[in-house]
Protein backbone atom coordinates (compact mmCIF):
# COMPACT_ATOMS: atom_id res chain seq x y z
CA UNK A 1 0.00 0.00 0.00
CA UNK A 2 1.60 2.96 -1.19
CA UNK A 3 1.10 6.35 0.76
CA UNK A 4 2.83 8.92 -1.58
CA UNK A 5 0.82 11.97 -2.32
CA UNK A 6 0.68 12.33 -6.05
CA UNK A 7 -1.22 15.97 -5.71
CA UNK A 8 0.47 19.23 -3.99
CA UNK A 9 0.54 19.09 -0.60
CA UNK A 10 -2.29 21.22 0.90
CA UNK A 11 -4.37 18.32 2.52
CA UNK A 12 -6.43 18.13 -0.22
CA UNK A 13 -4.63 15.97 -2.85
CA UNK A 14 -5.22 12.50 -2.77
CA UNK A 15 -2.79 9.73 -2.12
CA UNK A 16 -2.08 7.47 -5.50
CA UNK A 17 -3.95 5.06 -3.67
CA UNK A 18 -6.73 6.94 -2.92
CA UNK A 19 -6.58 8.09 -6.53
CA UNK A 20 -7.22 4.23 -7.64
CA UNK A 21 -10.12 4.03 -5.20
CA UNK A 22 -11.95 6.95 -6.93
CA UNK A 23 -10.90 5.08 -10.46
CA UNK A 24 -12.86 2.22 -8.78
CA UNK A 25 -15.86 4.09 -7.33
CA UNK A 26 -16.64 5.32 -10.21
CA UNK A 27 -16.05 2.11 -12.60
CA UNK A 28 -18.48 0.41 -9.51
CA UNK A 29 -21.05 3.37 -9.25
CA UNK A 30 -23.46 2.13 -11.85
CA UNK A 31 -26.17 5.11 -12.18
CA UNK A 32 -25.17 6.21 -15.07
CA UNK A 33 -24.60 4.64 -18.83
CA UNK A 34 -21.95 2.14 -20.23
CA UNK A 35 -20.29 5.38 -22.07
CA UNK A 36 -20.78 7.90 -19.20
CA UNK A 37 -18.80 5.26 -16.86
CA UNK A 38 -15.92 4.93 -19.51
CA UNK A 39 -15.61 8.15 -19.49
CA UNK A 40 -15.27 9.02 -16.15
CA UNK A 41 -13.18 6.57 -15.70
CA UNK A 42 -10.89 8.03 -18.23
CA UNK A 43 -11.17 10.93 -17.04
CA UNK A 44 -9.92 9.61 -13.09
CA UNK A 45 -7.37 7.96 -14.69
CA UNK A 46 -6.31 10.73 -16.77
CA UNK A 47 -6.02 13.20 -13.60
CA UNK A 48 -4.21 10.33 -11.48
CA UNK A 49 -1.93 9.60 -14.41
CA UNK A 50 -1.14 13.59 -14.55
CA UNK A 51 -0.89 13.53 -10.97
CA UNK A 52 -3.53 16.62 -10.54
CA UNK A 53 -5.47 16.35 -7.96
CA UNK A 54 -9.40 15.62 -7.86
CA UNK A 55 -11.38 18.51 -6.70
CA UNK A 56 -12.70 18.37 -3.27
CA UNK A 57 -16.33 18.91 -3.60
CA UNK A 58 -16.44 16.22 -6.79
CA UNK A 59 -15.14 13.11 -4.40
CA UNK A 60 -17.41 10.18 -4.78
CA UNK A 61 -17.91 10.25 -0.62
CA UNK A 62 -18.89 13.60 -0.62
CA UNK A 63 -20.91 13.65 -3.36
CA UNK A 64 -22.87 11.06 -1.77
CA UNK A 65 -24.73 8.96 -1.13
CA UNK A 66 -23.06 8.00 2.36
CA UNK A 67 -26.06 7.24 4.88
CA UNK A 68 -25.74 10.18 7.56
CA UNK A 69 -28.32 7.62 10.27
CA UNK A 70 -26.77 4.61 9.19
CA UNK A 71 -23.54 3.29 9.85
CA UNK A 72 -21.85 3.24 6.15
CA UNK A 73 -20.96 -0.30 4.70
CA UNK A 74 -17.37 0.92 3.46
CA UNK A 75 -15.07 3.01 4.89
CA UNK A 76 -13.52 6.17 3.05
CA UNK A 77 -9.88 7.33 2.93
CA UNK A 78 -8.87 9.40 6.35
CA UNK A 79 -8.79 12.77 4.49
CA UNK A 80 -11.85 12.85 3.08
CA UNK A 81 -13.40 12.03 6.22
CA UNK A 82 -11.57 14.38 7.86
CA UNK A 83 -12.94 17.19 5.37
CA UNK A 84 -15.73 16.14 5.26
CA UNK A 85 -16.46 16.44 8.82
CA UNK A 86 -14.74 19.65 9.40
CA UNK A 87 -16.41 21.51 6.71
CA UNK A 88 -19.31 20.42 8.19
CA UNK A 89 -18.85 21.95 11.41
CA UNK A 90 -17.90 25.01 9.84
CA UNK A 91 -21.51 26.01 10.01
CA UNK A 92 -21.43 25.63 13.84
CA UNK A 93 -21.97 29.38 15.23
CA UNK A 94 -18.62 31.02 15.90
CA UNK A 95 -17.54 31.10 19.83
CA UNK A 96 -16.32 34.46 19.29
CA UNK A 97 -19.91 35.34 18.46
CA UNK A 98 -21.33 33.14 21.66
CA UNK A 99 -22.42 35.55 24.56
CA UNK A 100 -25.02 33.09 25.76
CA UNK A 101 -22.19 30.44 27.32
CA UNK A 102 -20.33 30.09 30.56
CA UNK A 103 -18.04 27.67 29.23
CA UNK A 104 -14.09 28.18 28.26
CA UNK A 105 -13.91 28.71 24.60
CA UNK A 106 -10.11 29.75 24.46
CA UNK A 107 -7.07 28.05 25.61
CA UNK A 108 -3.15 28.85 24.94
CA UNK A 109 -0.90 26.70 22.29
CA UNK A 110 0.54 25.41 25.30
CA UNK A 111 -2.36 24.60 26.95
CA UNK A 112 -3.40 22.86 23.33
CA UNK A 113 -0.14 20.64 23.45
CA UNK A 114 -0.39 19.55 27.11
CA UNK A 115 -4.12 18.47 26.17
CA UNK A 116 -3.50 16.69 22.98
CA UNK A 117 -0.52 14.98 24.40
CA UNK A 118 -2.51 13.45 27.39
CA UNK A 119 -5.78 12.51 25.20
CA UNK A 120 -4.96 8.97 25.36
CA UNK A 121 -4.49 8.97 29.15
CA UNK A 122 -7.66 7.83 31.28
CA UNK A 123 -8.40 9.68 34.63
CA UNK A 124 -9.38 6.49 36.34
CA UNK A 125 -6.21 4.68 35.70
CA UNK A 126 -4.72 6.30 39.16
CA UNK A 127 -1.86 2.76 38.72
CA UNK A 128 -1.07 3.40 35.00
CA UNK A 129 -0.72 7.21 35.32
CA UNK A 130 0.03 7.89 38.81
CA UNK A 131 1.25 11.35 38.02
CA UNK A 132 -2.04 12.03 36.34
CA UNK A 133 -3.45 11.40 39.64
CA UNK A 134 -1.13 13.42 41.53
CA UNK A 135 -1.70 16.29 39.57
CA UNK A 136 -5.79 16.32 40.01
CA UNK A 137 -4.79 15.77 44.23
CA UNK A 138 -2.83 18.95 43.87
CA UNK A 139 -5.58 21.02 42.24
CA UNK A 140 -7.68 19.28 45.22
CA UNK A 141 -5.85 20.91 47.49
CA UNK A 142 -5.09 24.15 45.90
CA UNK A 143 -9.21 24.69 45.19
CA UNK A 144 -9.60 23.81 49.14
CA UNK A 145 -6.77 26.40 50.09
CA UNK A 146 -8.13 29.02 47.89
CA UNK A 147 -11.79 28.55 49.60
CA UNK A 148 -10.38 28.28 53.08
CA UNK A 149 -10.67 24.87 54.31
CA UNK A 150 -9.61 24.29 57.67
CA UNK A 151 -7.26 21.01 56.34
CA UNK A 152 -6.96 22.04 52.77
CA UNK A 153 -3.77 19.30 52.56
CA UNK A 154 -6.50 16.54 54.29
CA UNK A 155 -9.39 17.04 52.86
CA UNK A 156 -10.86 15.23 50.64
CA UNK A 157 -12.25 16.17 46.73
CA UNK A 158 -12.51 14.99 43.17
CA UNK A 159 -12.64 16.31 39.54
CA UNK A 160 -15.49 15.43 37.37
CA UNK A 161 -17.14 15.64 33.67
CA UNK A 162 -18.38 19.14 35.00
CA UNK A 163 -20.40 21.10 37.89
CA UNK A 164 -23.32 18.30 37.49
CA UNK A 165 -21.35 15.43 37.98
CA UNK A 166 -20.12 17.56 40.81
CA UNK A 167 -23.39 18.80 42.07
CA UNK A 168 -24.86 14.85 42.61
CA UNK A 169 -21.81 13.94 44.80
CA UNK A 170 -22.52 16.96 47.10
CA UNK A 171 -25.89 16.09 46.99
CA UNK A 172 -25.27 12.93 47.95
CA UNK A 173 -23.26 13.83 50.55
CA UNK A 174 -25.66 15.73 51.89
CA UNK A 175 -28.32 12.89 51.99
CA UNK A 176 -25.75 10.45 53.56
CA UNK A 177 -24.86 13.13 56.36
CA UNK A 178 -28.23 13.59 57.07
CA UNK A 179 -29.04 9.82 56.99
CA UNK A 180 -26.10 8.90 59.58
CA UNK A 181 -27.30 12.25 62.08
CA UNK A 182 -30.99 10.59 61.71
CA UNK A 183 -29.60 7.21 63.04
CA UNK A 184 -27.62 8.94 65.48
CA UNK A 185 -30.51 10.52 67.29
CA UNK A 186 -32.22 7.42 66.73
CA UNK A 187 -34.98 8.61 64.58
CA UNK A 188 -36.07 7.21 61.41
CA UNK A 189 -34.69 7.87 57.47
CA UNK A 190 -36.07 6.90 54.77
CA UNK A 191 -34.39 3.19 54.71
CA UNK A 192 -36.28 2.37 57.55
CA UNK A 193 -39.79 4.45 56.56
CA UNK A 194 -40.96 5.12 53.58
CA UNK A 195 -43.25 7.78 54.67
CA UNK A 196 -39.93 9.35 55.63
CA UNK A 197 -38.60 11.82 52.26
CA UNK A 198 -35.50 13.55 52.31
CA UNK A 199 -35.76 17.12 50.89
CA UNK A 200 -33.38 19.55 49.37
CA UNK A 201 -34.05 23.23 49.92
CA UNK A 202 -33.05 25.94 47.21
CA UNK A 203 -34.06 28.80 45.17
CA UNK A 204 -36.16 28.44 42.02
CA UNK A 205 -33.41 30.15 40.10
CA UNK A 206 -31.00 26.94 40.81
CA UNK A 207 -29.38 25.24 37.54
CA UNK A 208 -31.35 22.58 36.52
CA UNK A 209 -28.32 19.73 37.86
CA UNK A 210 -29.95 20.48 41.00
CA UNK A 211 -33.69 19.10 39.41
CA UNK A 212 -31.73 16.39 37.56
CA UNK A 213 -30.20 15.23 41.40
CA UNK A 214 -33.88 15.58 43.15
CA UNK A 215 -35.52 13.44 40.21
CA UNK A 216 -32.26 10.83 39.90
CA UNK A 217 -31.75 10.02 43.52
CA UNK A 218 -35.68 10.59 44.97
CA UNK A 219 -34.96 13.73 47.23
CA UNK A 220 -37.90 15.87 47.36
CA UNK A 221 -36.94 19.74 45.56
CA UNK A 222 -38.25 22.28 48.27
CA UNK A 223 -38.16 25.35 46.07
CA UNK A 224 -38.01 28.86 47.56
CA UNK A 225 -39.50 31.37 44.84
CA UNK A 226 -37.77 33.87 43.61
CA UNK A 227 -40.23 36.81 44.93
CA UNK A 228 -41.16 40.26 42.95
CA UNK A 229 -37.98 42.83 42.82
CA UNK A 230 -35.98 39.73 43.66
CA UNK A 231 -33.24 38.32 41.91
CA UNK A 232 -31.78 35.65 44.06
CA UNK A 233 -32.94 33.61 46.58
CA UNK A 234 -33.95 35.28 50.10
CA UNK A 235 -31.71 33.41 53.18
CA UNK A 236 -35.07 34.07 55.81
CA UNK A 237 -37.67 31.97 53.34
CA UNK A 238 -34.59 29.64 52.42
CA UNK A 239 -34.39 28.28 56.49
CA UNK A 240 -38.33 28.67 56.70
CA UNK A 241 -38.25 25.76 54.53
CA UNK A 242 -36.09 23.26 56.24
CA UNK A 243 -37.02 20.56 58.11
CA UNK A 244 -36.00 17.68 60.10
CA UNK A 245 -36.15 16.24 56.81
CA UNK A 246 -33.74 18.67 55.28
CA UNK A 247 -30.69 17.45 53.99
CA UNK A 248 -28.96 20.69 52.77
CA UNK A 249 -29.50 24.12 51.14
CA UNK A 250 -27.71 24.93 47.83
CA UNK A 251 -26.65 28.68 47.88
CA UNK A 252 -25.59 29.72 43.96
CA UNK A 253 -22.71 31.77 43.72
CA UNK A 254 -23.74 33.55 40.41
CA UNK A 255 -27.10 32.77 39.47
CA UNK A 256 -27.15 31.50 35.49
CA UNK A 257 -29.98 33.41 35.21
CA UNK A 258 -28.99 36.92 35.76
CA UNK A 259 -24.88 35.82 37.86
CA UNK A 260 -25.44 37.98 40.99
CA UNK A 261 -24.54 36.15 44.03
CA UNK A 262 -26.60 34.50 46.57
CA UNK A 263 -25.98 35.60 50.18
CA UNK A 264 -24.45 32.58 51.32
CA UNK A 265 -23.34 34.43 54.61
CA UNK A 266 -26.81 35.41 55.17
CA UNK A 267 -27.93 31.85 54.62
CA UNK A 268 -25.58 30.83 57.07
CA UNK A 269 -27.00 33.52 60.28
CA UNK A 270 -30.62 32.47 59.12
CA UNK A 271 -29.59 28.93 59.92
CA UNK A 272 -27.75 29.90 62.70
CA UNK A 273 -31.37 31.29 64.19
CA UNK A 274 -33.22 28.22 63.16
CA UNK A 275 -30.63 25.99 65.12
CA UNK A 276 -31.10 27.86 68.32
CA UNK A 277 -34.58 28.16 67.40
CA UNK A 278 -35.46 24.30 66.49
CA UNK A 279 -31.92 22.10 67.06
CA UNK A 280 -32.34 21.61 63.50
CA UNK A 281 -28.48 21.92 61.99
CA UNK A 282 -28.53 22.31 58.49
CA UNK A 283 -25.69 21.77 55.90
CA UNK A 284 -24.82 24.87 53.24
CA UNK A 285 -23.52 23.63 49.65
CA UNK A 286 -22.16 26.00 47.49
CA UNK A 287 -22.96 25.80 44.01
CA UNK A 288 -19.91 27.78 42.86
CA UNK A 289 -20.35 26.53 39.03
CA UNK A 290 -18.83 29.84 38.25
CA UNK A 291 -18.32 31.94 41.04
CA UNK A 292 -16.07 29.57 42.80
CA UNK A 293 -13.63 30.74 40.11
CA UNK A 294 -14.57 34.42 40.31
CA UNK A 295 -15.11 35.56 44.06
CA UNK A 296 -11.18 34.31 45.54
CA UNK A 297 -10.20 36.79 42.53
CA UNK A 298 -12.30 39.71 42.16
CA UNK A 299 -14.13 39.75 45.41
CA UNK A 300 -11.98 38.32 48.17
CA UNK A 301 -13.34 40.17 50.94
CA UNK A 302 -16.28 38.58 50.48
CA UNK A 303 -17.20 35.86 52.86
CA UNK A 304 -18.91 32.53 50.90
CA UNK A 305 -16.88 29.56 51.31
CA UNK A 306 -15.17 27.25 53.94
CA UNK A 307 -14.38 30.40 56.29
CA UNK A 308 -18.49 29.56 57.01
CA UNK A 309 -18.29 26.40 59.08
CA UNK A 310 -21.99 25.50 57.85
CA UNK A 311 -20.88 25.48 54.11
CA UNK A 312 -19.74 21.65 53.86
CA UNK A 313 -18.94 20.86 50.42
CA UNK A 314 -18.28 23.23 47.34
CA UNK A 315 -18.14 22.43 43.77
CA UNK A 316 -17.08 24.62 40.46
CA UNK A 317 -16.56 23.99 36.63
CA UNK A 318 -12.95 24.40 36.02
CA UNK A 319 -14.26 24.84 32.41
CA UNK A 320 -16.09 28.11 33.21
CA UNK A 321 -13.95 30.94 35.33
CA UNK A 322 -11.31 28.14 35.52
CA UNK A 323 -10.70 28.77 31.88
CA UNK A 324 -10.35 24.81 30.59
CA UNK A 325 -12.29 23.65 27.76
CA UNK A 326 -15.02 22.02 28.43
CA UNK A 327 -14.71 18.49 30.57
CA UNK A 328 -13.82 19.62 34.00
CA UNK A 329 -15.15 20.19 37.10
CA UNK A 330 -14.49 19.73 40.86
CA UNK A 331 -16.32 19.12 44.07
CA UNK A 332 -14.49 19.45 47.43
CA UNK A 333 -15.33 18.98 51.24
CA UNK A 334 -14.44 21.08 54.08
CA UNK A 335 -13.26 18.24 55.53
CA UNK A 336 -12.59 14.53 55.64
CA UNK A 337 -15.00 13.95 57.63
CA UNK A 338 -17.95 15.99 55.97
CA UNK A 339 -18.26 13.16 53.41
CA UNK A 340 -19.40 9.80 54.20
CA UNK A 341 -16.89 6.78 53.83
CA UNK A 342 -19.93 4.79 52.33
CA UNK A 343 -19.47 6.95 49.22
CA UNK A 344 -15.58 6.59 48.99
CA UNK A 345 -14.11 3.62 46.88
CA UNK A 346 -10.56 2.48 47.07
CA UNK A 347 -8.76 2.07 44.03
CA UNK A 348 -5.42 0.75 43.24
CA UNK A 349 -2.15 3.11 42.92
CA UNK A 350 1.11 2.16 42.85
CA UNK A 351 0.58 -1.13 44.74
CA UNK A 352 -1.51 0.69 47.46
CA UNK A 353 -4.76 2.41 47.46
CA UNK A 354 -6.41 5.67 46.54
CA UNK A 355 -9.91 7.17 47.39
CA UNK A 356 -12.18 7.91 44.47
CA UNK A 357 -15.49 8.94 44.19
CA UNK A 358 -17.31 10.07 40.76
CA UNK A 359 -20.23 8.60 39.13
CA UNK A 360 -18.23 8.58 35.98
CA UNK A 361 -15.77 5.77 35.62
CA UNK A 362 -13.26 6.39 32.59
CA UNK A 363 -12.88 9.85 31.80
CA UNK A 364 -10.55 11.81 29.61
CA UNK A 365 -7.35 13.28 31.93
CA UNK A 366 -6.54 15.82 29.60
CA UNK A 367 -8.78 18.40 31.06
CA UNK A 368 -7.06 17.84 34.81
CA UNK A 369 -3.74 18.41 33.50
CA UNK A 370 -4.89 21.70 31.69
CA UNK A 371 -6.74 22.95 34.71
CA UNK A 372 -3.57 22.16 36.47
CA UNK A 373 -1.45 24.25 33.93
CA UNK A 374 -3.88 27.26 34.24
CA UNK A 375 -3.17 27.29 38.10
CA UNK A 376 0.24 27.06 38.05
CA UNK A 377 0.92 29.36 34.63
CA UNK A 378 -1.57 32.08 35.97
CA UNK A 379 -1.40 31.72 39.50
CA UNK A 380 -3.67 34.27 41.40
CA UNK A 381 -2.63 37.21 39.64
CA UNK A 382 -3.50 35.83 36.18
CA UNK A 383 -6.90 34.56 37.21
CA UNK A 384 -7.63 38.40 38.67
CA UNK A 385 -5.89 39.93 35.90
CA UNK A 386 -8.32 38.18 33.55
CA UNK A 387 -11.65 38.37 35.64
CA UNK A 388 -10.82 41.97 35.90
CA UNK A 389 -10.07 42.56 32.00
CA UNK A 390 -13.75 40.65 31.92
CA UNK A 391 -15.16 42.25 34.34
CA UNK A 392 -14.29 45.74 32.86
CA UNK A 393 -15.63 45.22 29.60
CA UNK A 394 -18.74 43.92 31.36
CA UNK A 395 -19.08 47.45 33.37
CA UNK A 396 -18.63 49.45 30.27
CA UNK A 397 -21.02 47.22 28.23
CA UNK A 398 -23.25 47.63 30.87
CA UNK A 399 -23.57 51.10 30.93
CA UNK A 400 -23.52 51.67 27.37
CA UNK A 401 -26.09 49.58 26.80
CA UNK A 402 -28.38 51.21 29.44
CA UNK A 403 -27.64 54.78 27.75
CA UNK A 404 -29.67 53.03 24.37
CA UNK A 405 -33.03 54.05 26.18
CA UNK A 406 -35.24 51.51 26.28
CA UNK A 407 -33.23 49.04 28.68
CA UNK A 408 -33.20 48.30 32.06
CA UNK A 409 -30.27 46.81 33.38
CA UNK A 410 -30.48 44.23 35.80
CA UNK A 411 -27.11 43.23 36.69
CA UNK A 412 -23.96 45.46 35.42
CA UNK A 413 -21.46 42.53 35.91
CA UNK A 414 -20.18 43.77 39.47
CA UNK A 415 -20.72 39.85 40.74
CA UNK A 416 -19.67 37.40 37.98
CA UNK A 417 -18.60 39.52 34.82
CA UNK A 418 -22.40 38.77 33.01
CA UNK A 419 -24.72 41.43 32.50
CA UNK A 420 -28.32 41.19 31.94
CA UNK A 421 -31.28 43.26 31.30
CA UNK A 422 -34.96 43.65 30.65
CA UNK A 423 -37.11 46.11 28.47
CA UNK A 424 -38.65 48.91 30.98
CA UNK A 425 -41.48 49.08 29.31
CA UNK A 426 -42.02 45.01 27.34
CA UNK A 427 -45.86 45.55 26.16
CA UNK A 428 -45.14 49.76 24.71
CA UNK A 429 -42.42 48.16 22.68
CA UNK A 430 -44.37 45.99 20.05
CA UNK A 431 -41.41 43.80 19.71
CA UNK A 432 -39.78 42.08 22.12
CA UNK A 433 -36.29 40.71 23.70
CA UNK A 434 -36.49 37.67 21.75
CA UNK A 435 -36.91 39.77 18.73
CA UNK A 436 -34.18 41.31 19.59
CA UNK A 437 -31.97 38.02 20.17
CA UNK A 438 -33.66 37.08 16.73
CA UNK A 439 -32.18 39.91 14.75
CA UNK A 440 -28.83 39.87 16.45
CA UNK A 441 -28.29 36.60 14.56
CA UNK A 442 -28.14 38.12 11.28
CA UNK A 443 -24.24 38.87 12.43
CA UNK A 444 -23.60 35.97 14.27
CA UNK A 445 -24.42 37.47 18.13
CA UNK A 446 -25.53 34.20 20.04
CA UNK A 447 -27.31 36.43 22.76
CA UNK A 448 -29.64 34.43 24.79
CA UNK A 449 -32.94 35.94 25.90
CA UNK A 450 -35.05 33.76 28.46
CA UNK A 451 -38.14 34.27 31.16
CA UNK A 452 -36.85 34.29 34.84
CA UNK A 453 -37.72 31.49 37.02
CA UNK A 454 -41.45 30.85 38.35
CA UNK A 455 -42.95 33.38 39.56
CA UNK A 456 -41.14 35.74 38.04
CA UNK A 457 -41.75 34.65 34.69
CA UNK A 458 -43.77 37.35 33.20
CA UNK A 459 -40.39 38.80 32.97
CA UNK A 460 -38.42 38.33 29.59
CA UNK A 461 -34.37 39.11 30.24
CA UNK A 462 -31.23 39.35 27.90
CA UNK A 463 -28.01 38.03 29.21
CA UNK A 464 -24.08 38.24 28.20
CA UNK A 465 -21.50 36.39 29.68
CA UNK A 466 -18.05 38.40 29.66
CA UNK A 467 -15.16 35.79 28.68
CA UNK A 468 -11.80 35.72 28.55
CA UNK A 469 -11.29 37.25 24.87
CA UNK A 470 -14.21 39.41 24.39
CA UNK A 471 -12.77 42.67 24.09
CA UNK A 472 -13.86 46.49 24.54
CA UNK A 473 -13.85 46.42 20.60
CA UNK A 474 -16.52 43.52 20.33
CA UNK A 475 -18.40 44.77 22.84
CA UNK A 476 -18.98 48.42 20.86
CA UNK A 477 -19.80 46.07 17.95
CA UNK A 478 -22.57 44.61 19.84
CA UNK A 479 -23.66 48.29 20.78
CA UNK A 480 -23.81 49.48 17.26
CA UNK A 481 -25.88 46.05 16.08
CA UNK A 482 -28.26 46.42 19.40
CA UNK A 483 -28.83 50.39 18.00
CA UNK A 484 -29.29 49.27 14.43
CA UNK A 485 -32.03 46.85 15.22
CA UNK A 486 -33.60 49.30 17.50
CA UNK A 487 -33.79 51.77 14.55
CA UNK A 488 -34.86 48.53 12.55
CA UNK A 489 -37.71 47.87 14.74
CA UNK A 490 -38.50 51.34 14.76
CA UNK A 491 -39.76 51.54 11.30
CA UNK A 492 -41.47 48.47 11.24
CA UNK A 493 -45.00 49.31 12.38
CA UNK A 494 -46.68 46.61 11.54
CA UNK A 495 -44.06 44.07 13.13
CA UNK A 496 -45.22 40.59 14.52
CA UNK A 497 -43.05 40.12 18.13
CA UNK A 498 -42.17 36.55 18.93
CA UNK A 499 -43.67 35.75 22.55
CA UNK A 500 -40.88 32.64 22.82
CA UNK A 501 -37.59 32.05 21.84
CA UNK A 502 -35.52 29.11 21.51
CA UNK A 503 -34.02 29.72 25.38
CA UNK A 504 -30.33 28.66 25.18
CA UNK A 505 -29.09 29.89 28.02
CA UNK A 506 -27.24 27.65 29.90
C1 LIG B 1 -23.18 25.74 34.59
C2 LIG B 1 -23.77 25.51 35.90
C3 LIG B 1 -24.03 24.22 36.36
C4 LIG B 1 -23.76 23.00 35.51
O1 LIG B 1 -22.40 22.94 35.26
P1 LIG B 1 -21.72 22.01 34.15
O2 LIG B 1 -20.28 22.20 34.44
O3 LIG B 1 -22.14 22.59 32.84
O4 LIG B 1 -22.20 20.61 34.36
C5 LIG B 1 -24.55 24.07 37.62
N1 LIG B 1 -24.81 25.14 38.39
C6 LIG B 1 -24.58 26.41 37.99
C7 LIG B 1 -24.86 27.55 38.91
C8 LIG B 1 -24.05 26.64 36.73
O5 LIG B 1 -23.78 27.89 36.34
Amino acid sequence: MSNETVGPQDGYSVTSREAQEIVGEHAAAGNGTAERHAHLVNKSRERHLSGATRPMYARHWLLGPTPRHAVPEEGMPPTTAYHLIHDELILDGSSRFNLATFCSTWMEPEAHKLITETLDKNMIDKDEYPQTAELEMRCVHMLAKLWHSPDAEGTIGTSTIGSSEACMLGGLALKWAWRERRKMAGLATDLDDASVRPNLVMGTNTQVCWHKFCRYWDVEAREVAVEESEVVTDPERAAAACDENTIGVVSVLGSTFTGHYEDVAGLSVALDRLQERTGLDIPIHVDGASGGFVAPFLQPELVWDFQLPRVKSINTSGHKYGLVYPGVGWVIWRELKDLHPELVFNVDYLGGSMPTLAINFSRPASQVVAQYYNLIRLGKAGYRAVHEACQEVAVELARQIGELGPFEILSEGRDLPVISWTLKKPEAMGWSLYDLSDRLRDRGWQVPAYRMPANRQAMVIMRVVVRNGFTHDLAGMLVRDIQRHLKWFENQPGFRSLTDGTGFHH
